[in-house]
């Protein structure tokens, strides 16, 4: 028998918790007899002291089992259960185009997404803005359609890592949310409650991620990799730029018809495609679809040039609510706002630099996201056409399209725009996916 006391003290003097004591404190957290005051008080004493990769372990693995932990074994999917997960970004609508591309090449994607938060867009707010999409199906359907599609993209139940959502909200008001071992335990929880054999982790680096240097991001991808490998799920990590917004649009809407033109073949912005494949191809290599990353993209550009990809992304639509037709007529579907018109630079110039963070903000500022968790979202909002680094900007070539839906949101959305935008300074290139960091390399 312990007492939160002794174990929220035992960490603040710098010792190492077992994994006893950790389960305890998390069931505690679970089943309220630990207070707000005393996970506050753990936090602060993680925050201060770290973790070790133990200690990381037992925290995730605890936090996993305070809830359900789905087990698929009964849909006899007949093939390798895998998924990603994204640190978070600006126009960053990987998921919906690489849930399908893995589907196709054989894999089950049975992906637990979540809303924007902060400056970062959320897959299920971009998901929400196709008509009659439910993001909160019952286990069976959800089941069915990962089954049936080969992905299916939903949101979080509340039985899944409930320890988490206590944990979350309590370090979200006591400045202990940007700690890396609280923050692998957290993201880690979620994911792996969804019952995965393999999992990708996308780590974001650069103006617009979540974590602050590149040293930083690299030493999350690197715990999460240790921590994850060590609670018995393979997984790998891939580090990619956020110096700027990853696909050509922001939002939602905009982002949605760029993921469906992306799988038609419409459009394929080459950086969203690289990092992609970046993904997917780990993916593949990790449940052994592929044996290699020349293996996988091969496979993958072949399901995307084929229509496969786009196919499984339609079934997992109307599996879930969707229009049956909508990856022939997603125009129909989605909502435009009343004013799409380009800004253009105040000088011309290259572009060196984007505040992505700052771009983020002016998307959740227009209602494309939330400030409070009550704020209902506007899906027609938002950016697309976004130039690029080290393109120029000039009377020819604007930004970015702006979709408004007022001529003052579109101006203020347009002053936003000019001061995160950076023309003529120095541009150094960076590139689009740095590097992986595997089981073997932690
Ligand atoms: N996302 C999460 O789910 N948890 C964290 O701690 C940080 C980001």
């Amino acid at each position: 028998m312990y007492l939160p006391q002794e174990i929220i003290r035992k960490k603040r003097d710098g010792e190492v918790l077992t994994s006893d004591e950790i389960n305890f404190f998390i069931q505690g957290v679970a089943n309220n007899t630990v207070s707000e005051g005393q996970i506050a008080a753990f936090a602060m004493t993680i925050f201060f002291n770290e973790m070790t990769m133990p200690e990381r372990i037992a925290l995730t693995c605890a936090m996993r089992d305070s809830g359900m932990v789905i087990d698929w074994s009964h849909m006899n999917f007949g093939g390798p259960i895998v998924d990603k997960h994204s640190t978070g970004g600006v126009g960053d609508v990987t998921s919906l185009m690489l849930g399908p591309m893995v589907a196709a090449c054989g894999g089950f994607v049975p992906m637990i997404s979540g809303r924007g938060l902060g400056h970062t867009g959320g897959t299920l707010d971009k998901l929400e803005s196709i008509p009659g999409y439910n993001i909160t199906p019952t286990n069976d359907v959800f089941g069915q359609v990962t089954k049936d599609a080969g992905v299916a993209i939903i949101g979080q139940t509340g039985d899944l890592a409930p320890a988490d959502k206590r944990v979350y909200a309590t370090r979200d008001i006591t400045a202990t949310v940007d700690n890396i071992s609280l923050i692998t335990a957290s993201i880690l929880s979620k994911k792996l409650a969804a019952g995965l054999e393999s999992l990708v982790m996308d780590v974001k680096v650069g103006s617009g991620a979540f974590m602050p240097t590149y040293e930083a991001s690299e030493e999350l991808a690197k715990s999460i990799v240790a921590v994850a490998n060590g609670a018995g799920t393979k997984t790998t990590a891939i580090l990619t730029d956020m110096n700027q917004v990853l696909a050509s649009s922001a939002g939602n809407a905009v982002e949605v018809r760029e993921a469906v033109r992306f799988l038609t073949g419409e459009y394929r912005n080459p950086r969203l495609l690289e990092v992609t494949l970046a993904s997917c191809g780990e993916m593949l290599v990790l449940a052994k679809l592929a044996k290699d990353s020349e293996e996988a993209n091969a496979k993958l550009m072949e399901v995307l040039d084929n229509g496969k990809a786009a196919e499984c992304f339609g079934k997992m639509v109307a599996g879930l609510g969707g229009p049956a037709d909508f990856v022939a007529h997603y125009d129909n579907y989605l909502e435009k706002a009343p004013i799409i018109k380009p800004v253009f630079a105040e000088q011309n110039g290259v572009v060196s630099a984007m505040d992505t963070r700052a771009i983020g903000m002016a998307v959740v500022s227009m209602g494309g996201g939330r400030r409070v968790a009550t704020d209902e979202i506007d899906y027609a909002v938002g950016f697309d056409q976004f130039i690029r680094l080290g393109e120029v900007a000039d009377e020819n070539q604007p930004l970015a399209m702006i979709h408004a839906r007022s001529e003052e949101q579109w101006q203020e959305a347009a002053k936003a725009l000019r001061n995160a935008i950076e023309i003529g300074g120095e541009y150094t290139p960076t590139p689009n996916v740095y590097g992986q960091i595997r089981a073997e390399d932690v």
